[in-house]
């Protein structure tokens, strides 16, 4: 896909003339590629139309750079579809939420379950699971094991057939034990389909969830849209999780399933493993359809951001994969010199939305002079080494010593630490483009 695209963009701007018609192939490229990533095409459709409309071609004439003009309308038109234009209800911390979740057989639902009740749980929230899928055999121990590995309560019965029953017993003990997230788990199958879409809505109806999340396999296809609809159709869908991010699926169907929906799409799956789950974020989503890799716009930022003679250095030492904390405390300094951080944030894949979210830069911006101040505390040795293990716990002790701070916050930092080398390990073995060479687009 990434090729494609490219290479329309690549001919645009080989043409000496930029007409309707050389507008129109390019979109034409674009659009085929765009449903190859599963993309509805209805949403393609008017997405060219759009672009069209959005596109000055005295603009592109005039020797603006047309690829970038291009490339970048159909980056913020499929932002756009992918922003339903209000944010899904947030369960808060110490109140009690139910959350509900629907989906297809396989979508991931029992495993998501556990990794949004996990993600919670490690910030301090009390959230237990509920199962409430009666018709596979097995549903039970799935979920009894995963909560189980996680440490969380769960509820569920072998014996009892009822998803209702089971459904309203579990919401009302994780009430009663003042749990604040409340996580009911369901069937995706049914003998027949009507009956699971009947089966959503009284459970909805007697455990009247504050939120109902639809699981989506990333690698449905073009089925998204009429899927989610489906489910919409019976419950009150109010957010959108993605699963099984790390396989080969774009994920073309999330713009299928926000548009059917109405609902934002919150959280994407990246793995089987309870911490293979990451916030989700627009942009390098939307990269990453539009085969752009995460990393192309960073490179590019990068070159702007990090001082000239620091670069060949950086993008050496990423390359061969070793993020190491001096590696991430030299990228803090760059971030804290460049003003209005959130925007050099937002392309700094695995930085944006978990460690700098919206709206709230000033606390991001304490947080890391926090792991700095940390971070001056550590010797040559610990900040050069990319072993997870040499950090014990009388090296940690001594860390927080000498900043001042909790051992607490030491493990925090190193945690933020360890997930960011996890995202950046991906660099391993990049291509580095050349400033200015885009065509590694
Ligand atoms: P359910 O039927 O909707 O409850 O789906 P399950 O939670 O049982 O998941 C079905 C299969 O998909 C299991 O083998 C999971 O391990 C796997 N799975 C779920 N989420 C992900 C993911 O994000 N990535 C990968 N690779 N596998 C996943
Ligand atoms: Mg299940």
């Amino acid at each position: 896909l990434g090729g494609s695209i490219s290479r329309a963009l690549q001919l645009m701007s080989n043409a000496t003339v930029i007409d309707e018609k050389v507008l129109n192939d390019c979109l034409n490229d674009i659009t085929r590629a765009l449903l190859q990533s599963d993309v509805q095409f209805k949403l393609v459709r008017d997405m060219q139309t759009n672009i069209k409309n959005i596109v000055n071609l005295d603009d592109l004439a005039a020797g603006h750079n047309k690829r970038r003009i291009i490339q970048q309308a159909v980056f913020n038109e499929l932002c756009k579809i992918l922003d339903p234009g209000k944010p899904s209800f947030t369960p808060k911390k110490g109140k009690t939420s139910v959350v509900m979740f629907v989906g297809l057989q396989g979508s991931g639902k029992t495993t998501t379950c556990t990794k949004y009740a996990y993600y919670h749980q490690k910030k301090g929230w009390k959230p237990a699971l509920v199962c409430a899928d009666t018709f596979r055999a097995g549903a039970f121990d799935q979920l009894k094991q995963n909560a189980t590995k996680a440490k969380i309560p769960f509820y569920g019965s072998y014996m009892e057939s009822d998803p209702v029953k089971i459904a309203v017993e579990g919401v009302e003990r994780f009430k009663k034990e003042n749990c604040d997230l409340i996580i009911v788990d369901t069937s995706g199958r049914h003998k027949q389909e009507a009956s699971l879409f009947e089966e959503m809505r009284q459970v909805s109806e007697a455990t009247k969830p504050d939120l109902v999340i639809f699981v989506m396999d990333s690698s449905i296809g073009q089925a998204a849209f009429d899927q989610a609809q489906a489910f919409k159709q019976s419950v009150a869908v109010g957010a959108v999780i993605v699963t099984k991010m790390d396989g080969h699926a774009k994920g073309g169907g999330a713009l299928s399933a926000v548009a059917a929906t109405k609902s934002p799409v919150i959280f994407i799956g990246t793995g089987e493993h309870m911490d293979e789950f990451e916030v989700f974020d627009v942009k390098p989503f939307v990269s990453r359809l539009l085969g752009m890799g995460d990393w192309s716009g960073f490179m590019d930022k990068i070159h702007e951001v990090v001082p000239m003679d620091q670069q060949p250095e950086l993008l050496q030492k990423l390359s061969e994969g070793n993020f190491t904390l001096r590696i991430m405390y030299e990228q803090f300094q760059n971030i804290l010199k460049m003003g209005p951080i959130s925007q050099v944030f937002s392309m700094l894949p695995g930085f944006s939305a978990e460690l700098m979210p919206k709206g709230r830069e000033k606390e991001s911006q304490a947080k890391i002079k926090r792991y700095m101040t940390m971070m001056d505390s550590m010797t040559n040795e610990e900040l050069d080494s990319s072993n997870p293990k040499l950090m014990n716990e009388s090296r940690m002790m001594r860390i927080a010593r000498g900043a001042g701070r909790q051992i607490r916050e030491v493990m925090e930092m190193l945690e933020e630490y360890k997930r960011l080398a996890k995202i950046w390990s991906k660099m391993k073995g990049l291509k580095i483009p050349k400033k200015g060479d885009m065509s590694a687009l």
